[in-house]
């Protein structure tokens, strides 16, 4: 049996790892996987096609008992270009803060959950801890859906997901659902002396995110409201458009990058249909000009929202978890809740720190959010001699 590490002793080592979206996450699952092994508990991964990522997921205690997910990314956001004043990838304590890349988005969650290990084992005889970690949540959570699938496929449906984002342990009951895509336009170049023998991908490009724009006034005006969000409807955001080389040359190539953030009950499909109706129209008259033109759609990312009930018994129970906290909330940001949430999970955010605070120079998380966290933890520890059932209710 391996001695109990602190919360600040782990998120020291956590931090070390410099496990940006863009790099390998695999000697992160490595630590972490030997971490557990070392208080007995075994865990799985569960990797990515090019075997250089994986998500974890271990669980302590009963298996044939509904269970308390908690779940974090061990991804964190890239420091290039920013200004900090210690190394990002060393945590730095200064005037009761750990300072370093990750420290509030989020492994100080995932340092509070490990060094519970030993009292999760102990205390988890009728209701089970997942620790379910994956990669790539920022780049658009794109390795979470395998790891959730695996954690909804356990024959018997966990009671209960915190994810945990910073919230400052208020517990976040919904979020916006998030798509985002990309549009590459090819036209024909030529001489811009003659035009009308070329098909201008900028153009077509620029109508498009007119009409994107269209779209977003109507939604504003005209979408159903959710008054728990700021802005209390759906958006729609063309957030980039490249093309063209010079003056005197038709483009023949331009992308946009666009994205939907929607409200939960919103028909996004329906809204993507009409999106493609306009790309459609667009792409047809590109081809009038230029047989051999084209309008590709990607997707980039997705997300889908967050909307649990704020008085369900989920939401209560964690608000117990963290001492009442600052209450129930929506959240502004989006996080890998929705996914769980979709499976039928009861799932909020609750975690410590400040995400105004995440993907800066300088991210910190304070040594008394952590211990509100741990007491978190130590709170979420007592319960589980009892069934899930019994204390979170249903
Ligand atoms: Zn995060």
């Amino acid at each position: 049996m391996a001695s109990e590490q602190s919360t600040t002793a782990i998120l020291d080592r956590l931090i070390g790892f410099a496990s940006m979206s863009s790099e390998s996450n695999l000697d992160i699952v490595q630590w972490i996987e030997n971490y557990l092994s070392q208080h007995g508990v075994a865990s799985r991964r569960i990797p990515d096609r090019s075997g250089r990522k994986a998500s974890l997921l271990a669980t302590i205690g009963p298996l044939d008992r509904p269970g308390v997910v908690l779940s974090a990314h061990t991804d964190v956001v890239p420091v290039a270009g920013q200004d900090w004043s210690s190394p990002p990838f060393v945590a730095t304590m200064r005037d009761g803060r750990i300072v370093g890349r990750g420290a509030t988005d989020m492994k100080g969650f995932i340092a509070c959950a490990l060094a519970h290990v030993p009292q999760f084992k102990a205390s988890a005889t009728a209701t089970p801890i997942h620790l379910a970690l994956s990669y790539d949540e920022e780049v658009g959570c794109l390795g979470a859906p395998d790891l959730v699938a695996e954690v909804a496929a356990n024959p018997v449906r966990p009671a209960l997901c915190i994810v945990g984002e910073p919230t400052g342990l208020a517990v976040g009951y919904a979020h916006k659902g998030k798509v985002a895509r990309r549009v590459v336009v090819t036209g024909r170049g030529g001489h811009s002396a003659l035009p009308h023998r070329a098909a201008n991908a900028v153009i077509a490009a620029a109508r498009i995110a007119a009409a994107l724009e269209d779209m977003a006034q109507q939604v504003a005006r005209h979408g159903a409201r959710h008054q728990a969000f700021d802005p209390p409807y759906t958006t729609i955001h063309v957030g980039s458009l490249h093309g063209g080389t010079a003056l005197n040359f038709v483009p023949d190539r331009a992308t946009l990058e666009f994205e939907i953030r929607y409200t939960p009950g919103t028909d996004v499909a329906a809204m993507l249909r009409q999106a493609d109706a306009t790309i459609d129209a667009e792409r047809g008259r590109l081809k009038a000009q230029a047989p051999e033109a084209a309008i590709v759609v990607e997707d980039m990312a997705s997300y889908p929202a967050l909307m649990t009930e704020a008085a369900s018994p989920a939401v209560t129970a964690v608000q117990r978890l963290a001492n009442g906290g600052s209450g129930a909330t929506t959240l502004s940001f989006g996080t890998e809740a929705g996914l769980y949430a979709q499976t039928g999970i009861p799932t909020v955010v609750c975690g410590p720190g400040d995400i105004a605070r995440a993907h800066k120079a300088d991210e910190w998380v304070g040594m008394d959010e952590l211990a509100a966290a741990d007491a978190m933890m130590r709170r979420l520890a007592a319960e589980l001699g009892k069934p899930a059932e019994e204390w979170i209710g249903r």
